[in-house]
């Protein structure tokens, strides 16, 4: 079954939910459109100027307090791990949740309304394939406070969790296989709960003003307050597993893997999502042809000139050995000795300095978005770099591999590019970086 080819799947037609929202209180509609294939998962700000949208996409996370709030330049959007897993799960992997306030309503705690609104959508099957991961080797996170999170080889995407309240109260575990129709009976309907010491704080500080027994269990001590009986005897661990999905969807990618989650939470089911973005990455860079042979895709040095203006010291291609489709390229920079920067960047240590790699990554995409306006009268300029990391130093003798992915464009005006260098296989820097384009 991992051999067979899974495609992408939207949303049949737009379908409209409201409600309240938890942190404000007020009242939020929320609708869900199709989306074209490699869209991914978009949310709309409906409510602010131009209607921003935002990627529910890992490298967008930016807090995990209680939940998972992502948000692009100032635009936020919180509490979106119960829609994201209802979407994930129901095998969405295609489309816009557009609303006119910064969260979606809370409904009754749980993924219910969203798995309802989806159904009522209906799941249509697109054309391209679906990125799925499949794990090949453990990988895990842990934290401080006990939380342990253990992704396992396995030909399904299965969850099995325990979850423990304060003096370990409330101890459950359950595991199962998540598929649309496992999800929608077992996990969906679970709600949100919270122990009473964590929210009277809170309440006091009025910041959950949507908050009450109608959309989340309050657990006081030994009691449970809620305004339906549990609807499972294990339900909080349900919820547990909808949240650790909802989390996980960030990662933009079909898990084929065993997620055993100990204690689990968004800032670690976060964390796990961030290192599977990474591995994801790290494969795909892996999976380009590294061969030096140039073949007519590419582009030979007097080609990459013809192009860039930029010339030695300062043109950091040496070819670019090939692209992939109209939005990903990839190219090569031998890096010697020789480059001035090297004698001063560190006598005796020489290292080079990131903002080479960043220039480099910069050249390629420009390079990438060259091809795709088709023109040489209108020049991109490198205008913002964000989540740039440099996570290897790259020295002498390194063969550099550089990679550009057009993520975003918007028609003639602006490009967005996800940048990565590669040495021996493993990336060394990344970034997003932003391009404008100005006639010559
Ligand atoms: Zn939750």
């Amino acid at each position: 079954m991992s051999t067979s080819l899974e495609l992408q799947h939207t949303v049949g037609k737009t379908a409209s939910l409201s409600g309240t929202s938890l942190h404000t209180g007020e009242e939020v509609s929320l609708r869900l459109h199709p989306a074209t294939v490699d869209h991914g998962i978009k949310f709309k700000r409906k409510d602010l100027p131009d209607e921003p949208t935002i990627d529910a996409t890992i490298d967008n996370l930016k807090m995990v307090e209680r939940a998972t709030t992502i948000g692009e330049g100032s635009v936020r959007v919180h509490t979106v791990e119960h829609v994201l897993a209802a979407l994930s799960a129901m095998d969405v992997d295609n489309a816009i949740v557009e609303m006119d306030a910064n969260e979606p309503p809370i409904g009754d705690g749980s993924a219910q309304p969203y798995v309802d609104l989806i159904k009522k959508a209906g799941v249509i099957a697109q054309e391209e394939p679906r990125k799925v991961f499949h794990v090949r080797e453990p990988m895990h996170v842990e934290s401080k406070t006990d939380t342990l999170l253990v992704l396992l080889p396995c030909e399904t995407f299965r969850i099995s969790c325990t979850q423990a309240g304060p003096n370990n109260r409330f101890a459950q575990f359950l595991s199962m296989e998540i598929t649309p129709a496992t999800f929608e009976r077992e996990i969906a309907p679970a709600r949100t709960f919270v122990y009473y010491e964590d929210v009277r704080p809170l309440m006091e500080k009025n910041l959950i003003k949507g908050g009450s027994l109608e959309n989340a269990i309050v657990v006081r001590g030994e009691a449970v307050l809620s305004k339906e009986p549990l609807r499972f005897a294990d339900e909080f661990v349900r919820h547990k597993i909808l949240d650790i999905v909802g989390d996980l969807a960030l990662a933009g990618l079909r898990i084929r893997g065993h997620v055993v989650a100990v204690k689990p939470g968004h800032a670690a089911n976060a964390e796990l999502a961030r290192a599977l973005a990474r591995e994801q990455t790290r494969r795909s860079a892996m999976s380009g042809s590294h061969a030096m042979p140039i073949g007519d895709a590419g582009l030979d040095t007097g080609e990459v000139m013809k192009i860039l203006p930029h010339r030695y010291p300062f043109l950091m291609v040496d070819r670019v050995i090939g692209f992939e489709g109209e939005n990903k390229i990839t190219a090569v920079k031998c890096i010697t000795i020789n480059e001035p920067f090297f004698q001063g960047h560190f006598p005796g240590h020489p290292v080079m300095p990131g903002v080479m790699q960043v220039e480099a990554m910069a050249q390629v995409a420009s390079l990438l978005l060259f091809k795709l306006t088709k023109t040489t009268s209108r020049i991109g300029y490198f205008m913002s770099a964000d989540s740039v990391k440099f996570r290897k130093p790259v020295f002498p003798g390194d063969t550099m591999f550089i990679h550009a992915e057009l993520t975003r464009s918007r028609g003639e005006r602006m490009a967005k590019t996800k940048c990565h260098c590669v040495v021996n296989d493993a990336v060394v820097s990344e970034g997003e970086l932003m391009f404008t384009f100005l006639d010559k």
